[in-house]
């Protein structure tokens, strides 16, 4: 018996592991990126507000993330959708 490790992937909304030739893992593509998601809920949540789960790091991260705040307060979401 062979011991298979099915490579996991973590739902950026819920934080969950899932592995990611699961039939149940659900797929977002974000700037050619591929996202995996547990449930039609957090794909929802991740595709309404994508720059909210992405996080990226460093000072354009920092400079992004007021851009969102921003984009909040004046059209009450975040940022260009995805697709
Ligand atoms: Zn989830």
């Amino acid at each position: 018996m062979g011991v298979y490790q099915e490579e996991k992937v973590v739902d950026l909304v819920c934080g969950m592991e899932i592995p990611r030739g699961d039939p149940d893992t659900l797929i977002s593509y974000c700037n050619g990126q591929p996202y995996y998601f547990c449930a039609p809920c957090c794909i929802k949540a991740f595709e309404k507000n994508p720059a909210r789960y992405l996080k990226p790091k460093g000072p354009i991260g920092r400079f992004l993330a007021r851009l969102v705040n921003a984009n909040i307060k004046v059209f009450g979401r975040a940022g260009p959708p995805c697709h």
